[in-house]
């Protein structure tokens, strides 16, 4: 290739632009200020959204904001960016979620890291496409790199490989697909990617804890194989997946003349953080021949601390792990990888478009991550942001993070009981908590409604918001601690607003 003749011509081009206005938003070599106009203005908006924000919520319904939508005329543009920036704060930045608030303590949103954020501007405008090498150059290999050190940290060999993703479904999407796939070339030669489901598909069984994430559900359907072949597995005391019951599921599918393909065990279920026994799974995924997938969406933060990663043990067992950044690795969203133990398990997914990866193409010299992807062709370069982060702070800054967030975890659960007027329900083996409020003058039927109403009238006020979820019928209020600057004082903080909007409801309904 002559490189020098192709700079040239570049050269040429560029000296001669014609009707400047027309082309000016047009991000290149001759847009630098513009563009550097633009990104202030948003930064500054940004800066805005930090100094202003007080509470993690404005409290605005649907309802208003709608009002607001109705005034938008979206076939007459605005004429400058002051316009346009003041429009976007009322819309939406103003009452935006602050997920970087102490008072925030609902969802599995981390409050993200500053050089990840760093690295998003270089994303954005830069915009390689990863899927192969000649989108993006020195993009795939900081990905292929950084999938590796993610398969170290999971404990894999070498011989892993893996792919970043869109999140952590799409993850288990491809852990359930190559996990079925797999199987039916194994057990009988049959091409499911050429060929479609065989006909025994519909006594294919996957067998995952009644706590696991709905995705699993979503997957199956996706995949052909109907929600009906997921088999949702009773849990212990700890809601944590009991391996008496996944016995005795799996024997009982058999029994019924079904088919177990796959053990799906949560690391880190999203409702109550806790951690299923995944060596116990290994050892029961080897016994029955099952590829054993670990959804490790929200657990994964634990593979960056040496203090809590043996949590974790028997994840390198797995064939395949679904990581979540966004969640534990406090990366803006998004950010995910689907990992898998053995790289030739990937083969199986790979389709050639003579356009795109020819299959003459010699993939170790111009590697394409494009065949290890399922779902995206055209694909952000995400894996910068994680670049930059355990560039500039390392990995166990991060893993100080999630230290801090399960110490605040345990000292939330210690004021829960220690308090009478509030019930825990469940700590973590992470940083969720589920408990309610439930004084003793406050009739057990009247409980869920009173703790509804705390729940939604934090809401309302934007005070603190929290998340909820039913367990045996009974409604708990529930904390995801995922912010390291979450103090003693904003817990009780947090605790006190509690149980005064509680007392009100608790009154009214007496
Ligand atoms: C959040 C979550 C998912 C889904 O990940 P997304 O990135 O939201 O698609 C899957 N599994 C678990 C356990 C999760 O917590």
């Amino acid at each position: 290739m002559d490189n020098t003749l192709q700079l040239s011509s570049v050269e040429a081009i560029s000296t001669q632009l014609p009707e400047q206005s027309l082309f000016a938003d047009i991000f290149s070599q001759h847009s630098g200020a513009d563009y550097e106009a633009a990104i202030n203005q948003a930064k500054e908006l940004v800066i805005t959204f930090l100094n202003r924000q007080k509470k993690p919520f404005s409290g605005i319904s649907p309802g208003q904001l709608n009002l607001l939508f109705e005034q938008v005329d979206l076939d007459v543009p605005l004429t400058s960016y002051q316009e346009l920036f003041h429009e976007v704060d009322q819309l939406y930045v103003q009452h935006a979620t602050a997920f970087h608030l102490p008072h925030y303590i609902a969802h599995l949103n981390c409050p993200v890291v500053i050089p990840a954020l760093a690295a998003e501007v270089l994303v954005s405008a830069i915009n390689s496409s990863q899927d192969t090498y000649d989108q993006s150059a020195g993009g795939t290999l900081m990905e292929r790199r950084l999938i590796d050190w993610t398969a170290q940290q999971i404990g894999y060999a070498p011989e892993a490989d893996g792919i970043f993703t869109a999140g952590g479904s799409q993850s288990n999407l491809m852990g359930l697909l190559l996990a079925r796939d797999h199987f039916a070339l194994n057990r009988y030669g049959h091409n499911i990617k050429q060929d479609g489901n065989p006909l025994a598909a519909h006594r294919f069984r996957i067998f995952v804890s009644e706590k696991s994430h709905f995705s699993n559900q979503k997957n199956a359907a996706l995949m052909g194989l109907g929600e009906q072949s997921i088999v949702s597995v009773a849990t212990d005391s700890r809601f944590r997946m009991s391996m008496d019951a996944l016995e005795a599921a799996i024997e009982t599918e058999i029994a019924l003349g079904n088919i177990p393909i796959a053990i799906v065990g949560t690391a880190g279920t999203t409702d109550f953080g806790n951690i299923d026994p995944l060596s116990d799974i290994a050892d029961l995924a080897a016994q029955y021949g099952l590829w054993m997938h670990v959804d490790a969406a929200y657990g994964c933060g634990l593979l960056l601390t040496d203090t809590y990663r043996y949590l974790l043990n028997g994840i390198e067992r797995s064939h395949s792990v679904t990581i979540d950044y966004h969640k534990s690795f406090f990366q803006p969203i998004s950010g995910s990888a689907f990992i898998v133990r053995d790289k030739t398990l990937l083969q199986i997914i790979k389709h050639h478009a003579d356009y795109l990866n020819p299959e003459d193409q010699d993939y170790e010299e111009y590697p394409a991550q494009i065949n290890k992807s399922i779902t995206q062709s055209t694909r952000r370069f995400d894996a910068l942001k994680l670049w930059f982060t355990l560039r500039l702070m390392g990995r166990n800054k991060l893993g100080e993070y999630i230290e801090t967030l399960i110490s605040r975890c345990k000292e939330a659960a210690e004021i829960v009981r220690f308090d009478p007027d509030l019930e825990l329900l469940s700590d973590s083996d992470i940083s969720i908590l589920l408990f309610r409020y439930a004084p003793e003058g406050l009739p057990e039927e009247q409980r869920c409604a009173v703790n509804q109403q705390i729940k939604k009238q934090l809401f309302h006020s934007g005070e603190v918001l929290l998340a909820s979820t039913k367990v045996n019928g009974k409604f708990y209020l529930k904390f995801t601690i995922f912010n390291p600057l979450l103090t003693t004082a904003d817990l009780h903080d947090i605790f006190h607003k509690i149980k005064v909007t509680g007392q009100q409801h608790g009154q009214q309904s007496n």
